[in-house]
């Protein structure tokens, strides 16, 4: 595509039929210490083939998205659902969307109290309402009235976002490029696509404090034409350039390039933002992947049709 971006918003909102389906997660963009790595890949992996299942019985890319997200979230090993790191006051408030290219609906979920599956929740948002984003308390009822999400300190608590939480409080650690956020990208037979993201957010973050995960064209998004895409990293310096939109629209202009154009919008991010971890995973229509971080680690997996995922913790 070429041209001012919003020739693809009034573009082609059909897709073509018989695609190869893909799907690409990441388990968070930041540090990774040593003991954490083989739990990382191996969660990462696990979500790409619980997403390619779906693809493969040619469900929809929304229904691959979320069953990979799901997977990381019950996995304590990610910032997500069971796992999530806590806030200042040893809280958990987590968020997560889901966008999908086919009529460009979305759903977000902002700061919603110890939540095992705020995907789902995010989901509720997309499907049941008029809405986009759902904020704490509003987000919870909704969930409650339709009796989705298992709620509970005692369903998202883990020993690691425990000791991670009492580093800082004691000042052992500090409350930075620490993450292990979720997310994933889909491309399904139809030639559709979705995008979703999930994350305790920040470590030590203020109470109320959000980041890009839930906002539509920085933590994540999806476009017949443009492609999908989902963030990781520091939220403040990811929606301070709207990274999702802006990684889609660079690589449609250049077919061919997309990695080379995350690496280089997730670089020069970072560099703008005291080196502050950012990373990305998208798909285009036509298959093409990219999987980008500036940090030292991302877990990533790729699954591309009936071939067994490739997985990994940095450059693919
Ligand atoms: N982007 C998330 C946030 O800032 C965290 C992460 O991706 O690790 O809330």
């Amino acid at each position: 595509m070429r041209g001012h971006p919003r020739a693809a918003i009034l573009g082609r909102m059909t897709a073509p039929v018989s695609v190869t389906p893909v799907l690409v997660v990441h388990g968070g963009s930041g540090r990774i210490s040593p003991e954490h790595h083989t739990a990382a890949v191996a969660g990462t992996h696990a979500a790409a083939i619980a997403g390619q299942r779906v693809l493969l019985d040619a469900g929809r890319c929304e229904d691959a998205v979320v069953a990979a997200v799901r997977v990381l979230e019950d996995d304590p090993a990610f910032n997500a659902g069971r796992g999530a790191c806590m806030n200042r006051d040893g809280e958990f408030e987590h968020d997560a969307a889901i966008m999908r290219s086919r009529d460009l609906r979305s759903g977000a979920v902002a700061g919603i109290r110890a939540i095992r599956d705020p995907v789902l929740v995010a989901r509720l948002v997309m499907e049941q309402t008029r809405h986009c984003l759902l904020t704490g308390e509003g987000a919870e009822a909704l969930a409650r009235a339709h009796s989705v999400g298992h709620f509970g300190r005692d369903e998202v608590w883990t020993p690691k976002a425990e000791a991670a939480y009492r580093e800082v409080l004691e000042g052992r650690g500090a409350a930075d490029n620490r993450a292990d956020t979720v997310g994933a990208v889909a491309l399904d037979n139809d030639g559709h696509l979705c995008a979703a993201g999930s994350t305790g957010g920040i470590l030590f973050k203020l109470p109320g404090r959000v980041g890009d995960t839930p906002l539509c064209g920085s933590g994540f998004y999806a476009h017949p034409v443009l492609g999908a895409c989902c963030t990781t990293g520091v939220g403040e310096a990811i929606l301070t350039h709207l990274l999702a939109y802006e990684a889609l629209r660079a690589a449609a202009e250049q077919p061919g390039a997309a990695q080379q154009i995350a690496e280089r919008l997730c670089a020069e991010i970072s560099g703008r933002w005291s080196n502050a971890a950012v990373g990305l995973i998208l798909v285009r229509p036509d298959g093409e992947v990219a999987i980008a971080h500036a940090s030292e680690h991302m877990s990533w997996a790729l699954a591309r049709g009936a071939t067994t995922p490739e997985s990994g913790l940095g450059r693919r």
